[in-house]
């Protein structure tokens, strides 16, 4: 088997509603989705979600890496040697993650549809489908509390809320949200690196009897101690989403023993070949994996997806970033049902234009 064409594409969404984290707004996303046409006639999809604060990429960098270095190099080439194509991609594009995730992608889609078979099921086929948390961006606290309300009405069991730029205010939030939530709903939160370690203490000591259920990177990444300082002293479990960028971060924290967890996201680690690596890393090192998401189109969502319910370690799921997104052609890539998220039962990562 050989690709014989590939096209690459942006797509620009509309986000229903905008939404600000600790250090920016954002109300749109640019995705560039690929397209791998064989000459069996098997077409493997993928998508990027270039972030320039997270990946640094964009999406005219997504597609000039593409046009330039990327399709003139798999023109021809046999796609199920994926593992040799992309250590040489890797190599050519080190700082284009969500480039390569999107290759990977398709190269799975590929598989899948060769094998006849769901890509989660080719993986390992652990679970079904997995419960996903869905995030309130920062907004007041009385708009916090209506939109948690909203959700849990629409049968999310888990939401995340975002914080890490006025701790009290955080604090606050998640008192009240609690109270109207009440005990049922799992309530996850994410500082995106906003709080000292002092800030972190004071949260979780704050907060303890709302029972959140997780601390996700309270501090910056580039102070990785302050990171292990916050997961000793604090009595709820503390992930890396920014410190894990790849399968050396992932090495790194857990021989310092600097968290209890760590969020992979495809679009930042590189595909899910590198996420399955580092989920094996997190298991020996007894870290469990959440497997999260930028603002990704439900293509991009469905590979996350299907890696999460490959393996046993993946435990908890935040695949939320597709709900907002107005005009994406990929639409119906992932099925939800009460905060439940299922695969499409089809060969490959389950969508076809
Ligand atoms: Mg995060």
């Amino acid at each position: 088997m050989k690709i014989k064409r590939i096209e690459v594409w942006e797509v620009k969404m509309k986000l229903r509603e905008p939404y600000t984290i600790a250090y920016e707004t954002i109300s749109s996303a640019d995705n560039v989705f690929l397209r791998m046409e064989t000459d069996k006639g098997i077409i493997g999809y993928g998508c990027a979600a270039p972030d320039l604060q997270i990946t640094g990429e964009t999406a005219d960098t997504v597609l000039k890496a593409c046009q330039d270095s990327i399709i003139p190099r798999l023109k021809g080439v046999d796609p199920l040697r994926m593992a040799l194509h992309m250590e040489k991609l890797k190599k050519i594009v080190p700082d284009h993650k969500s480039t390569l995730a999107m290759v990977d992608m398709a190269f799975y889609d590929i598989l899948g549809k060769v094998a006849a078979l769901p890509v989660y099921k080719l993986l390992g086929g652990f679970r079904q489908s997995i419960k996903t948390s869905i995030t309130i961006g920062i907004l007041p606290v009385e708009e916090t509390v209506q939109k948690a309300l909203e959700f849990m009405k629409a049968g999310f069991k888990s939401i995340k809320i975002k914080g890490g730029s006025d701790v009290e205010e955080d604090i606050e939030k998640i008192i009240k949200v609690r109270e109207q939530v009440g005990k049922s709903i799992e309530l996850r939160f994410d500082a995106n690196q906003g709080y000292t370690v002092e800030d972190s203490l004071h949260f979780v000591e704050s907060t303890r009897a709302a029972k959140v259920e997780l601390l996700e990177q309270p501090t910056p990444r580039g102070k990785p101690g302050q990171l292990g300082q916050v997961t000793q002293e604090v009595s709820i479990p503390v992930m890396a989403d920014e410190s894990l960028m790849n399968l050396r971060d992932a090495f790194r924290l857990a021989r310092r023993e600097l968290v209890d967890m760590v969020n992979v996201k495809l679009m930042k680690v590189g595909g899910i070949a590198e996420a399955v690596h580092i989920n094996s890393v997190a298991r020996a090192a007894n870290l469990e994996v959440m497997v999260g998401c930028m603002d990704e189109a439900a293509l991009g969502i469905a590979a996350g997806l299907h890696f999460a319910l490959a393996r046993p370690n993946v435990m908890y799921a935040d695949l939320d970033g597709h709900l907002d997104l107005i005009d994406d052609p990929s639409k119906g890539a992932v099925v939800l049902k009460n905060g439940i998220l299922y695969p499409r039962q089809e060969p490959g990562l389950g969508f076809d234009f």
